[in-house]
C-alpha cells in the first residue's frame, strides 16, 4: 500500500517538479498555496469532456481548487488561481465520488490533482472499498513529477495529461515552468507504460488508457509544433485532444498574441500538422468565435456559461 509513502511527501512536498520542498503539515505553503488536506470548488456531471468520457451521462468531474502549474490564460482562473474552497476530509470526498457514480456519472475525474494526490488516493482507496467501480480518471496539467506517477501505478484507470508546452521559452512565459517540456515528457512516458499508448471503450465509453490534451494558443504555433513532435515521439498511437476553444481571460486581454481567439486557418494548420507527423487518433474540435468560459461564481458553472 503505498498511501503511507505518498503522505510522506506533505513533509517536504516534491508532489509537482517545483520541488517547493515545505511542510505542509505544519502549515507551511509552496507554490500552489495548498495546505496538506483536500481543498475542491465543486463536483458535478460535465458533459464536456471528450465524447468517451462525457458518454451520454457525464464525466465524474470534481473541480479542486488551485494548481501548480498557475498558467497566465487559464480559462478555470477563478479556481485555480486561489488555494480558497470547501476543505474536505478523505471521507467526505470518498462520499462525493459515490455520489458522482450514483448519479449515473461514467467515471470519477478530479481536475488538477498533482498538488493533492495523497489524500485524493486515499479517498479512492475508501471509495472502491465502499462499491466505486467506475473509471477513475487523473486528470492533469501534465507538469508532473514522474516519481509520484509511478507510486500511483495499479491505481488510475485512464490519465488525462495535457501537453501545454513544447517550447521551454512559453513555458516559462506562460506558466514560470522553463522545465515543463522535460517533465511533461517523463511523466506520460510513465504513464503509458501503466495504462498503454491507447484508449479502450466499452460501448463507446473510456474505460482504461490515456488522452493527451493540447491547447492551441493563437500566435503561438510553434510551441504546438514542437508539443505534437514530443507526443509523437513518446508514441504516434497516443489519442491527442487538439483543442480550439481558446478565449481571453482577463490577465492577458491586451497580450499581443494572447488577446485574441484562435483563427480557423491556425487551428486547420495544426490539425494537417498532427497528422503528417502519423498522429491519427485525433480528438477535434469546431473554431467558433463566440466562446464561453465557465463561471465558477455560478452554481453551475458550465450552465449559465458567460460570454467573454
Ligand atoms: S504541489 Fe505545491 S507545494 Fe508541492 S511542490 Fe508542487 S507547487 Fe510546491
Amino acid at each position: 500500500m503505498l498511501i503511507p509513502e505518498l503522505l510522506e511527501i506533505y513533509r517536504s512536498c516534491t508532489l509537482c517538479p517545483r520541488a517547493c520542498l515545505v511542510d505542509r503539515t505544519k502549515g507551511e505553503l509552496g507554490f500552489c498555496g495548498l495546505p496538506a488536506d483536500i481543498v475542491i470548488d465543486c463536483a458535478l456531471s460535465h458533459h464536456g469532456e471528450e465524447p468517451p468520457l462525457s458518454g451520454t451521462r457525464g464525466a465524474g468531474t470534481i473541480f479542486l481548487s488551485s494548481c501548480n502549474l498557475g498558467c497566465t490564460y487559464c480559462q478555470n482562473y477563478q479556481i485555480s488561481h486561489t488555494a480558497q474552497g470547501q476543505r474536505l476530509s478523505v471521507l467526505d470526498l470518498a462520499k462525493v465520488m459515490l455520489d458522482l457514480q450514483k448519479s449515473g456519472c461514467h467515471n470519477v475525474e478530479p481536475v488538477t490533482p498533482t498538488p493533492q494526490t495523497p489524500l485524493i488516493m486515499e479517498s479512492l482507496c475508501m471509495a472502491r472499498a465502499q462499491g466505486l467501480t467506475v473509471p477513475f480518471v487523473y486528470n492533469c496539467g501534465g507538469y508532473e513529477n514522474p516519481d509520484v506517477i509511478r507510486m500511483l501505478d495499479g491505481m488510475v484507470d485512464i490519465y488525462l495529461p495535457d501537453f501545454k508546452y513544447g517550447l521551454e521559452k512559453d513555458a516559462l512565459e506562460f506558466s514560470d515552468a522553463p522545465d515543463y517540456p522535460r517533465y511533461a515528457t517523463d511523466s506520460i512516458r510513465e504513464m503509458v507504460r501503466q495504462v498503454g499508448d491507447d484508449l479502450e471503450t466499452d460501448n463507446g465509453v473510456a474505460s482504461r488508457g490515456i488522452i493527451i490534451r493540447h491547447l492551441v494558443l493563437p500566435g503561438r504555433l510553434d510551441n504546438t509544433r514542437e508539443a505534437l513532435r514530443r507526443i509523437r515521439d513518446i508514441s504516434p498511437n497516443i489519442p491527442v485532444s487538439l483543442m480550439s476553444q481558446y478565449t481571453p481571460m482577463p490577465k492577458v486581454r491586451n497580450h499581443p498574441q494572447l488577446g485574441r481567439r484562435l483563427s480557423q486557418r491556425e487551428y486547420r494548420q495544426m490539425t494537417d500538422f498532427a497528422l503528417a507527423l502519423g498522429i491519427e487518433n485525433l480528438f477535434v474540435q469546431e473554431v467558433s468565435s463566440f466562446h464561453l468560459a465557465p463561471d465558477f461564481d455560478d452554481k453551475d458553472p458550465f450552465g449559465g456559461n458567460r460570454p467573454v
